[in-house]
């Protein structure tokens, strides 16, 4: 039990396990319910949320996933992933119901009206942390067992539960490793990254929301 896994079905699948990976985090694609063995945490990621609702039931993984968590493992949802994790998705049906949170999919506009920024989170990194946004959700509500992380305006961005975290914005898409460290916290792991350069990345560019780019 010492490995995070990625949900490898659709979405940006390869910058997670890129970010547990310079963590020293052993990390593992997650396809089928036998790539369930060993996980303390799974991350669901970004991507699109009727897609990777519709993989689940295909692929037989949705129970998988529900039968992992009776037994204690620990959910990260970034944007779609956090859509399939709320326990209320506004004017639609919830898929795994697993934080009591509402969500409004695509609450900020279109495609187009995606955009960057940073905020401090003072439980997670004690300096700004770079915010990626692309067609975000908004957590509209969060029920009495659900600790927010970050607040904007009137809706909430970031918020956790005793086993479920929820960012409705792309941590594995900036170089800062705050996020992915502040979740292998809470699946029991010792990254081996300490808080403080958790935060540089001289390899990133700065103009770039990934490391592929180049290559
Ligand atoms: N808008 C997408 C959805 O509703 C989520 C976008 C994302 O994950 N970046 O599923």
């Amino acid at each position: 039990m010492d490995m995070i896994g990625v949900l490898d079905l659709q979405g940006d699948v390869v910058e997670h396990i890129d970010h547990l990976e310079r963590l020293g985090v052993n990390a593992v694609r997650v396809k089928e319910p036998s790539d369930f063995a060993h996980l303390t945490g799974l991350i669901i990621p970004g991507g699109e949320s009727t897609c990777l609702a519709r993989l689940l039931s295909i692929l037989g993984i949705r129970d998988p996933i529900l039968r992992q968590f009776q037994r204690g493992l620990k959910l990260w949802g970034t944007c779609a992933g956090a859509i399939l994790l709320a326990k209320e998705i506004v004017g639609e049906p919830p898929v795994l119901a697993l934080i009591d949170i509402e969500i409004q999919r695509n609450a900020f506009g279109s495609q187009l009206d995606s955009f960057v920024s940073e905020a401090l989170v003072p439980l997670v990194a004690p300096q700004p942390i770079p915010l990626t946004f692309i067609r975000a959700p908004k957590i509209t509500r969060a029920g009495t067992d659900v600790a927010v992380l970050l607040r904007q305006d009137d809706y909430i961005v970031a918020a956790e539960s005793p086993d479920v975290l929820v960012t409705v914005f792309h941590p594995e898409l900036t170089p800062s490793l705050a996020f992915h460290r502040y979740f292998a916290l809470k699946c029991g792991l010792k990254p081996s990254v300490n808080e403080e350069s958790s935060m540089i990345d001289p390899t990133w560019d700065s103009r770039s929301w990934t490391r592929y780019t180049r290559l």
